[in-house]
């Protein structure tokens, strides 16, 4: 994912929680507000008729007290202080019974004549209520109600008031000659609410409040009063001493609570009783529903966040896997298909070399054989000096022998004994002439061992010996002490042979004739050096001198394999073997073998 898709999609998720969260908000003020709502509701309809119970219950007091025939006489004869007692005590009696704050007994011009508080520092004796609506209500004939704080006692009190007839007179037919007030304090309700956390009020028809669980609220109204509802309370003295303002108007910590309420009608005055629900517990669902939200949204988001890591950790692992096996493929791959050339390429290599063995094989058969044609086609081309060079200590033999057996003969021992002795060194010539032909023509193994060859040198020079002298070409060794190379003594020899005998084929038609064969030592190499007097090598010649079967020499005496295989011989023993023009004329072969016994490099 691009940096900026992923700041879009965290911006995206962002708005959705800040959705989500206000939304839970504002479902749990809802249903915060419903259920308090609810609540209230029927706390209040609770309250309500518990309320009304006690109003209704205290309905019919003042009515049964009206009835009574000692208020008719007292208001007949008020002077009657025996009966004033009586009655005094009766409605005592009856408000300690009926657990009400005052009964009393009021003349038709609102003066108490009889009072249960008869006996009180604050008794209604004496005191006219004519002023009071329940009065004026009673005197008429109707059953009074009222709400106000007390003129004597300055308690609160709810006032029920009936009217007194005259003993004998049907109710509703004449005139009332009096009014039965009760008074009934409802300070117990104010106790009660006060457990209630939520303001509670009764409020008068003009929304005055005089009963409340907010003790700063009494006596304030729920709004402002009009100046001639103000002006009928004063007449009334309803609330008396009190000063009626609106609670908007209170200071901000004793107005606190007062704002959205519920209301239920309670009671024949146009009461309402309020109930102001906080509005705070509201509030407090909200932002719990709200907190709720986020703390599930941070535990999505924390495990949606380890469920993307885990998914991400686990492609890594399993991309490297990937990697890992593909690298592992392409390695064996490699070392197969590496494997693969290896073996074609020793299988080449084993192909190879069985030909090279093979050609090896051909070549060395091949060289041999040449070797072998080239000695059979050379003791050819000398039989006639081999026979030569045998018949001479041959003739020598037998002249010294004729001449022996004459010389004794004649007695003449010491000179047979010489002769003998010339024809025991003629004959030992014979043997080593016949010895190296007979190395010559064997065709021997690569027998390697140590040559001397100023010994080599020297056999050639013997077996070419007379050759030179029947032409009448001189021969200079320039010989050296103690040279050795590693070979085959008569390989060597061969390889001379040739190179003195083409020599002597060069200078035989010169005027002068000479070969002349030179040793040198060098730290590691030795060189036999063979030159002649001869014609040189023509250019063409040169280019054609080592391939067999090259040869300038008429049929019958040359084959031409002379310098082939003494190169292949010289070679085989890693020298090498050259040819080149001396500047003063005639040729020059230069043999160079490694030298045996050298110090080491
Ligand atoms: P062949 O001697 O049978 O001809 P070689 O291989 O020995 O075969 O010699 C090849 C040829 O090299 C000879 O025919 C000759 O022409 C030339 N050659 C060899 N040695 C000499 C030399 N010393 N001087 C001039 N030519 C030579």
């Amino acid at each position: 994912m691009t940096p900026s898709r992923r700041i879009v999609g965290m911006s995206g998720a962002l708005a959705l929680a800040v959705v989500l969260v206000l939304s839970a908000y504002g479902l749990g003020s809802r249903n915060a507000a419903d259920n308090t709502h609810a609540t209230a509701e029927r706390q209040l309809q609770i309250m309500a008729l518990d309320l009304e119970a006690v109003l209704d219950r205290f309905d019919t007091l003042p009515y049964s007290v009206a009835h009574l025939p000692m208020a008719a006489e007292l208001l007949a004869s008020p002077q009657n202080g025996v009966l004033r007692g009586a009655l005094n005590g009766t409605l005592q009696d009856l408000a300690l019974q009926a657990k009400v704050a005052a009964i009393y007994l009021m003349d038709k011009d609102g003066n108490t004549i009889a009072a249960s508080n008869w006996d009180s520092p604050q008794s209604f004796m004496g005191q006219n209520f004519g002023f009071r609506p329940y009065f004026r209500e009673a005197i008429q004939g109707k059953p009074g109600y009222f709400y106000a704080i007390g003129n004597t006692t300055s308690i609160p009190g709810y006032f029920i008031s009936q009217a007194v007839y005259p003993v004998g007179v049907k109710r509703g037919v004449g005139a009332p000659v009096g009014v039965i007030a009760v008074k009934i304090t409802l300070n117990n309700f104010e106790q009660t609410w006060r457990s209630n956390e939520d303001p509670i009020v009764l409020t008068d028809r003009q929304g005055v409040v005089f009963l409340s669980n907010r003790s700063a609220w009494n006596y304030h109204s729920l709004r402002v009063l009009e100046p001639a509802v103000q002006q009928d309370m004063g007449k009334t003295l309803q609330y008396v001493g009190k000063t009626i303002s609106p609670i908007a108007s209170l200071p901000a910590p004793a107005r606190s609570g007062f704002g959205e309420h519920i209301a239920r009608p309670v009671g024949r005055l146009g009461w309402q009783l309020m109930l102001f629900p906080a509005q705070s517990k509201v509030v407090r669902a909200g932002l719990l529903s709200g907190a709720v939200m986020l703390l599930v949204l941070l535990v999505a988001a924390a495990l949606g966040a380890g469920y993307y890591q885990r998914n991400r950790r686990l492609e890594e692992r399993s991309a490297a896997q990937h990697a890992l096996k593909l690298a592992a493929d392409g390695l064996e791959q490699k070392i197969a298909q590496r494997t693969q050339e290896l073996l074609s390429a020793n299988t080449q290599l084993a192909t190879k070399y069985e030909k090279l063995q093979q050609t090896e094989n051909l070549l060395r058969t091949t060289r041999n054989d040449m070797v072998q044609a080239g000695k059979l086609a050379m003791l050819g081309q000398m039989a006639a000096g081999i026979t030569h060079e045998l018949n001479q200590p041959l003739t020598a033999i037998r002249a010294f022998a004729d001449n022996a057996s004459t010389f004794l003969s004649r007695g003449n021992v010491a000179q047979a004994d010489d002769n003998l002795r010339h024809i025991s060194a003629a004959s030992a010539r014979m043997g080593s002439i016949v010895g190296q032909l007979k190395g010559f023509a064997r065709k021997s193994p690569e027998a390697v061992s140590v040559v001397d060859v100023n010994r080599a040198v020297e056999g050639a020079a013997l077996l070419l010996h007379s050759e030179f002298a029947r032409l009448g070409v001189w021969l200079d060794l320039d010989m050296h002490e103690a040279l050795q190379v590693l070979g085959d003594t008569v390989r060597v020899e061969q390889v001379l042979i040739n190179l003195l005998r083409n020599a002597l084929d060069a200078v035989e038609q010169s005027p002068c004739k000479g070969v002349r064969l030179v040793l040198e030592a060098q730290e590691q190499q030795v060189l036999i050096r063979i030159s002649d007097t001869g014609s040189g090598l023509p250019e063409d010649v040169v280019k054609h001198l080592f391939e067999p079967f090259f040869t300038t020499k008429a049929t019958g005496e040359g084959l031409g394999l002379g310098l082939a295989i003494s190169s292949s011989i010289v070679q085989a023993m890693n020298g090498h073997l050259t040819a080149s023009n001396r500047p003063e004329g005639g040729a020059e072969f230069l043999v160079t073998l490694p030298r045996c016994g050298a110090p080491m490099p």
